[in-house]
């Protein structure tokens, strides 16, 4: 099982558009790793995870390349996982449906601009140039459907209070492997444990959100470094993970207050690695 990771910035990326911190300014002056674009991943050459501001980015200087993908999980509708705009400029002839899976609290935006669309089309208002063709399934927490040779659950996040966000347990059925994708979420909600617990089986991966500087949690939709530790731990206690099991932290703000090099040593000594932009990682 493959994963990239094409944008492992917070909402804000970095550096900021209008921050002079430490952590903005090496990045100005570093680049590489230092620059983190807004949160999207690859599974193998199947699945893509969210959809953000920064897709366009990804496809012009990260190595996405969209048109071969059909498959899109959205965890939720902030613009850093969700730019539902972006979609409408599908081609005429792209016939085969791109299909977006996403709850359907995140997928009120999406709908009303495809119903306005197909209503302009219909009643002449608007001459049909592209063929659009994206389907959106609304998936339900804890809910597991099939996808080529995935089984997915989308599981609840603690994140914000009206906005309906997933986190995603993924099994690549074909090679027996399992992840926990984790972004956007503070430790986790006890429905989302309980499945997990019940559900039981190893995980091979997580991907941990680490957006806020360590012992400073500004907020309880997001994690710091001791959170992720919090959360490893308790996988460990319930099976759920072992030794073996990779642990990544991605959606890394510069509220962090680390540069790259600075977090992944740190990071590193913890466990953890650092996700940065255009990582690849086997599992
Ligand atoms: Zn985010
Ligand atoms: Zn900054
Ligand atoms: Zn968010």
């Amino acid at each position: 099982m493959k994963i990239t990771y094409f944008g492992t910035g917070g909402g804000a990326g970095i550096p900021e558009i209008f921050c002079s911190c430490r952590v903005c300014e090496a990045a100005r002056q570093n680049r590489g790793k230092d620059i983190r674009t807004r949160s999207q991943a690859a599974i193998n050459d199947d699945l893509i995870i969210d959809f953000p501001v920064d897709t366009f980015l990804h496809t012009l200087y990260g190595g996405l390349d969209m048109r071969k993908y059909r498959h899109v999980l959205i965890t939720h509708s902030h613009f850093d996982h969700f730019l539902h705009q972006d979609l409408f400029s599908r081609p005429q002839g792209a016939d085969i449906p791109l299909n977006i899976y996403v709850t359907e609290g995140s997928s009120k935006q999406v709908v009303q601009v495809k119903e306005a669309r197909e209503e302009a089309f219909a009643t002449g208002k608007r001459i049909r140039t592209d063929e659009m063709e994206i389907k959106i399934h609304i998936v339900r927490y804890f809910e597991t459907f099939g996808l080529l040779g995935y089984r997915v659950t989308p599981l609840r996040a603690r994140h914000a209070a009206n906005v309906e966000s997933a986190i995603y347990l993924i099994e690549d059925t074909a090679e027996g492997k399992r992840l926990l994708w984790a972004h956007d979420t503070g430790l986790l909600p006890n429905d989302t444990k309980d499945y997990l617990v019940k559900e039981g089986g190893r995980l091979d991966f997580v991907s941990l959100d680490c957006t806020l500087e360590r012992g400073n949690c500004i907020t309880a939709g997001h994690m710091d470094l001791e959170r992720c530790i919090t959360m490893l731990s308790w996988l460990r206690e319930h099976g759920l993970a072992d030794g073996n099991t990779k642990a990544a932290i991605s959606h890394i703000g510069h509220f962090l207050k680390r540069t790259h090099a600075e977090l992944e040593a740190e990071a590193g000594e913890l466990g953890f690695i650092t996700a940065y932009d255009g990582m690849t990682l086997s599992i």
